[in-house]
């Protein structure tokens, strides 16, 4: 039976009269990672910030592990890891000093400290780096130790709003086997990004638009959904040599219903009574290498496809 591990029932905040999160409804179970997107402002933090008991909703209700957020914060901050978008360690303190001063945060004893200590300078692969001061670092070993910082009371689930933003795409891949590493051992993870890379490696994930989930799912099952590629339409990639003259021609056409540069080539979305040929004459005229292959729908087709429907419903 699978157990969910976070929970929220239409959770709401508002800052003012501006609403930074509406009517989100999540479930989370145990040992997936759940990847939520959106772009900036969306209200992702704002939901991590609720769900870690550090702001409370204004409305709706939530639980992790059991526990709901709105009566005992302080229980929930006791038992997840957060490792926040703004970095949280301490610059002029040593890699051990940081994993020494969570611990006392978490309260553990000292035997248990040098236990964790251990496990978490083991499974980060830190140990080289242990008497460095924090703030010397490179990004990518900054994140491993904020990560270790976060799992030093081992916890069994940890919220990490944008942990790989602006590290190199090496350090990113290793901090990605950590999380799948974590979540083989049975931690929950939620993890906000802006990468669809990282997203379609999630179990599920979340998409947050205008402070509204509008997407919520397995990868798989987003990409397979009916409204991203409707009854008598096809999706192909069309490569030429001016991409963003054909997508400006492209946009002209009816029997085009969605065209986006993805790379440098076009995604296009086009009824299926259009022949890949006719498409090219009208977008790629005279471009002798212009071609078009049909393909499945990414989880960034899914994304932008729901995003400008809401868009539009909400207009
Ligand atoms: P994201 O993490 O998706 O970029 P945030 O959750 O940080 O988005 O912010 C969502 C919206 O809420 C933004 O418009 C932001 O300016 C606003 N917001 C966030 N925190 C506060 C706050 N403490 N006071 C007022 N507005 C806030
Ligand atoms: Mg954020």
């Amino acid at each position: 039976m699978t157990q969910s591990v976070i929970q929220t029932d239409r959770i709401t905040r508002r800052f003012g009269s501006f609403v930074a999160v509406r009517d989100v409804s999540l479930s989370v179970e145990r040992g997936s990672i759940f990847g939520l997107l959106g772009p900036n402002g969306s209200g992702k933090s704002t939901l991590i910030r609720m769900l870690c008991g550090v702001l409370r909703p204004s409305d709706g209700s939530g639980s992790v592990l059991g526990v709901d957020i709105r009566k005992d914060p302080e229980a929930i901050k006791r038992r997840i890891g957060y490792m926040s978008q703004k970095f949280s360690l301490y610059a002029d303190l040593s890699v051990l000093e940081n994993l020494r001063f969570y611990g006392r945060i978490y309260g553990l004893s000292p035997a248990r400290q040098s236990e964790r200590e251990a496990a978490v300078i083991q499974l980060t692969g830190i140990q080289p780096y242990t008497e460095r001061l924090a703030g010397q670092l490179s990004g990518g070993w900054k994140q491993r130790l904020a990560l270790a910082c976060a799992f030093i009371h081992e916890p069994e689930v940890i919220f990490l709003d944008e942990p790989t933003a602006g590290i190199d795409p090496v350090a990113r891949r290793d901090l990605w086997d950590l999380l799948f590493e974590l979540s083989h051992r049975g931690v929950t993870m939620f993890v906000t990004t802006h990468y669809m890379d990282e997203a379609e490696r999630c179990t599920h994930v979340g998409y947050i638009y205008m402070a509204r989930l509008i997407a919520l799912g397995k990868p798989a099952d987003l990409k397979a959904a009916p409204d991203v590629t409707p009854t008598g339409t096809r999706r192909y990639e069309v490569s030429c040599t001016n991409p963003t003259a054909a997508l400006a021609r492209a946009r002209t056409i009816p029997s085009v219903r969605d065209a986006t540069m993805f790379g440098d080539t076009l995604h296009i979305l086009l009824d299926d009574t259009v022949s890949t040929d006719a498409l090219l004459a009208q977008i790629a005229a005279g471009d002798p290498s212009a071609s078009a292959r049909p393909i499945a729908p990414t989880l960034e087709d899914a994304f932008v496809i729901l995003s400008r429907r809401h868009a539009r419903d909400a207009a």
